[in-house]
This record gives structure tokens, sequence and C-alpha cells, in this order.
């Protein structure tokens, strides 16, 4: 039986001038971009990305007791209860670094858990702020499928915007191209589908209990542009020394 885990218990905002933390919430698909938006975003405010893989793993190498009941449950192939990550984001959550906000990635993948961090986030006086990151599925898997790799030397082509100079094959060794697995469309459509599964009740759910959600086009736009954008949503010149805006209370209400 796993420990009984109990979640620590949060801070209570010190008073109304305690700046408001803003955990911003990336979803999208795969070949949407999102890690490299991510990455901009970590650079672009300093804030950390919370990663729930990340912390698992952290537990269990250094062996203490939330570690090895984690991997008491992999041993029996148990998959990682929900209140086990959600413990282990409170307590990333009680983290100074977090002062300012953070960037959630890998969490929170079910309602449960979405559940969960709203109620977190709310004794943290933090604010959840969903980024959605819409592509168009064609585009993504006309871009995957594009991609095309030279057996022999590695090198990677995509017939869209890095064709090679001889139709199929490599520039460098002439070798025949070829597409990997992964890039194959049945393989996208899978990973698609089941992202589309995962994500939409979450979606529901934060557009549901009323939370900041924007919806961004990323299929037609470069990495910088895009970045951009979501720089322009989340205000991120007003983002040092964020305050409390007035006239916004944490039951919603609006004076
Ligand atoms: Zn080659």
């Amino acid at each position: 039986m796993p420990p009984e885990v109990v979640v620590p218990s949060a801070v209570a905002p010190d008073s109304d001038q305690a700046p408001v933390k803003c955990a911003i919430v990336l979803f999208g698909p795969p070949g949407s971009g999102k890690g490299t938006q991510s990455q901009f975003l970590i650079k672009r405010l300093g804030i950390p990305q919370i990663s729930t893989g990340d912390m698992l793993r952290e537990h269990i190498r250094c062996g203490d007791d939330i570690g090895q009941a984690i991997e008491q449950r992999m041993r029996a192939g148990l998959l990682v209860p929900d209140e086990l990550v959600n413990v282990l984001v409170a307590e990333r959550l009680s983290q100074p670094d977090t002062g300012r906000g953070f960037i959630l990635d890998g969490y929170p993948r079910t309602s449960a858990q979405g559940r969960v961090l709203i109620d977190l986030l709310d004794r943290n006086n933090a604010e959840a702020v969903v980024i959605h990151l819409l592509v168009d599925y064609n585009i993504i898997i006309a871009r995957i499928t594009g991609r095309r790799q030279c057996p022999k030397c590695g090198t990677l082509y995509n017939l869209l915007s890095r064709p090679p100079k001889a139709a199929g094959v490599c520039d460098l060794d002439g070798e025949e191209l070829i597409i990997r697995e992964d890039d194959r469309e049945q393989v996208i459509r899978e990973r698609l589908d089941s992202y589309e599964r995962q994500t939409s009740p979450l979606i529901a759910f934060f557009r549901e209990t009323g939370r900041k959600m924007y919806e961004v086009d990323a299929s037609r736009v470069t990495p910088v542009a895009l970045s951009e954008r979501i720089c322009e949503l989340l205000d991120c010149a007003a983002w040092s020394g964020k305050q409390k805006k007035p006239g916004h209370s944490q039951d919603g209400s609006r004076s």
C-alpha cells in the first residue's frame, strides 16, 4: 500500500497586495511547436517550467519516500495515481522560484487533476492562464509526412520547407531518402486523435470554470511570430512586479 500522502498546506495570500502568480498552462498537439514556445516563455519571463515527468524521475533518482512509493507502483504495473502527482505539484508550488509564475508542462492531464490544480492555485494566490495552440491538422500532417531522412548520413529534409536538390536522394551522398516510422501519416493521425481525446475535456473544464483561456492559431505563423502573439496575450511587458489587478477578486466577481 502506498504511504498516505498529505497535500502540503497552501500558503495563504498575505494581503490584497500579494502579487498574483501566473500559472501558464500550455496545450498543443504534436507538431504545434509547444516545446519551442515553452522554452521562449521560460527565457523571456524568467519563470520555471514545472514538468511532472521530471519531478517523478527526480524523486525516483534520490530514493526518498515519494520516490519509493512511485517505484513500488511502477513495479506493480500501476499508474502513478493522481493524488501523488497532485502532491508533487503542490510541493513544487511552495518553492520560492515560482514566486512570479510558472509554466505547467504535462499537467493537468485529466479533469480531476484540473480541479485539484484550480484549488491549489486559488490557495497559492495564483491564476491559471490557458494558452491553447490551435493547429490545422491537415497542415501538421503535411508538414510531418513531408519529412525525409538519409539513412546513411542522417540528414533531415522536408519536401515543403527543405527539399533535397534532386528528388528523393540525399544532397550529400546520393543515398535514397526514407520516411521514418514515426512520420507516417497513420502514426501521426493516431497521436493527434489521442491528444484530442485527452485534451478536449480539459479545455471544456477550464472554459466551464471561467478561467482565462486564449486560443492561438499556431499552424500558419513562424515560431517567433507565435511567441510574440503569446507574449502580447500574456502582457509580458507588464510581467515583472505584476500586481493583483484591482476589481478582480478570487471568487471571480468584479467590483
Ligand atoms: Zn546522406
